[in-house]
């Protein structure tokens, strides 16, 4: 089948890859020529595990393509997606400026009947606002679909080419024949291709990252409670992670959620719940707590050095929202790396994919290292704010050579808190006892 898909970003590229990875003829249309002309030569843009592989083996195969013609990218595709920036806008709810915009213009290319297909995480009631953009200048027919995204970052391509279940929501027997033949051998192992209207697909994709961000929000109220009462969050969530009906996964407790989908998600489902006249008031809750979260560290930090961290320097370990990708956005490191500097210290971070995109953002405001036993070079403490696989099991004796005193403040639960406590240091993570 012939495709487009328009935006090449995270989903938009790992979207192309997967479906011309099945045989189909993909063009990528993005209007970010540098980004287009890198994938063109064969230079992949995101950091994604697995993809690099995939995108050249289609690039060099012929079925994956990149413009920035919007009119030549869909000239001949049968369906089109649309993976476009849903950002929020200033009152929180989600900008459809890209969506619609491009909906527009593509109304006015429409030479056949094309299927669209909105991939990007938005409101109730766009694929009816596509659909009329589209038909104020569009003379033939057209389906529009709702169909989310649900691939994590970090496992994309897995997620991708192995999905948990698909949605697709649309009131056409045409596209949902077409949409049914696209997905087949993705779902070759039964897991279901769910049908379903637009509207409800459209809610389906936030309430599920609304459910996984309350699941951390509820953890994170869990493990401040630990501390308050003298608990450990690690045997409370195994206790009750072995029911079923809770169910072992995201129940980690940590420095808050971060990214580019549950922050503005969580928030964009708080604004349509506004305007559809219902207080969903557990959202309210689940934001309010991850605010609260992001700091955690820091007020365990000040305690340690005793109220002030004027001519302290920190080590920082991890910088990307999630281990796995190089996706900074609404990272809780930025969170700490700003109040750090602005309590008068000095940070100098390690992470083995994200410290470009950093450092695009905060400068020469820190200091980077080559490796992550360098950053450790005379600091007062190891602060460690994502829970990538090599900081899991690191050389303990590097980490004494390099650090000025035994001290690490770690917000992603990394080590075993007997073992670290037996090595002589202090120790002080989230929902579990501070060690020496
Ligand atoms: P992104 O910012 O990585 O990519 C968006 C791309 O669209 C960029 O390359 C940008 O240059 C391009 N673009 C902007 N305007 C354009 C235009 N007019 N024409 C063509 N290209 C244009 O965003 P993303 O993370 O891929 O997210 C896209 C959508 O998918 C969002 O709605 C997001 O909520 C949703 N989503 C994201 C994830 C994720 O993990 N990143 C997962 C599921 C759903």
């Amino acid at each position: 089948m012939k495709i487009a898909v328009v935006g090449t970003g995270y989903v938009g590229l790992v979207t192309g890859t997967c479906f011309a990875e099945t045989g189909n003829e993909v063009i990528c249309v993005d209007i970010d020529q540098k980004k287009v002309d890198k994938l063109t030569n064969g230079e992949i843009t995101i950091y994604e595990p697995g993809l690099e592989k995939l995108f050249l083996r289609n690039l060099k195969e012929g079925r994956l393509k990149f413009t920035t013609d919007l009119a030549a990218g869909i000239e001949e595709a049968k369906i089109v997606f649309l993976a476009l920036p849903t950002p929020p806008g200033e009152d929180g709810s989600a900008d459809l400026k890209y969506v619609l915009g491009v909906a527009d213009h593509i109304g006015r290319l429409l030479t056949d009947y094309k299927v669209l297909v909105d991939k990007s995480t938005v409101p109730v009631g766009t694929a009816e606002k596509v659909y009329e953009s589209v038909a104020r200048n569009a003379k033939v027919p057209f389906d529009v679909v709702s169909n989310p995204e649900f691939l994590r970052e970090g496992v994309a391509v897995d997620d991708f080419m192995k999905p948990d279940r698909v949605v697709i929501g649309t009131s056409s027997d045409r596209a949902r024949k077409l949409m049914g033949e696209l997905y087949a051998p993705f779902v070759r192992s039964g897991n279901p291709v769910i049908y379903m209207d637009e509207r409800s697909a459209e809610l389906t994709k936030y309430a599920a990252n609304s459910f996984l961000a309350t699941k951390i929000s509820f953890m994170n109220e869990i493990a401040q409670l630990c501390e308050k009462l003298d608990a450990d969050v690690d045997m409370v969530r195994l206790g009750i992670g072995s029911d079923d009906r809770i169910g072992k996964r995201f129940l980690f407790p940590g420095i808050g959620y971060g990214g580019s989908c549950f922050p503005k998600d969580v928030q964009a489902l708080a604004k349509s719940s506004d305007e559809a006249g219902y207080d969903f008031r557990i959202l309210d809750a689940v934001m309010q707590v991850n605010e609260i979260q992001k700091l955690h560290l820091l007020p365990k930090i000040l305690r340690y050095f005793s109220g002030n961290l004027q001519g302290r320097h920190f080590a920082l370990w991890g910088l990307a929202f999630k281990p796995n990708t190089d996706d900074i956005r609404e990272a809780p490191a930025l969170y700490i790396i700003d109040a750090l500097l602005e309590a008068g210290a000095t940070v100098t971070a390690f992470d083995p994919e994200a410290m470009k995109n950093v450092q695009q953002v905060v400068g020469d405001k820190i200091k980077f290292a080559e490796n992550q036993y360098e950053a450790l070079k005379g600091a007062d403490a190891l602060i460690i704010a994502t829970e990538w696989n090599e900081f899991r099991t690191p050389d303990f004796l590097k980490i004494v050579s390099n650090l000025k005193k035994k001290v690490i403040f770690d917000g992603r639960n990394l080590f075993d808190i007997r073992a670290i406590g037996e090595l002589g240091f202090h120790y002080e993570s989230i929902g579990r006892r501070p060690v020496n």
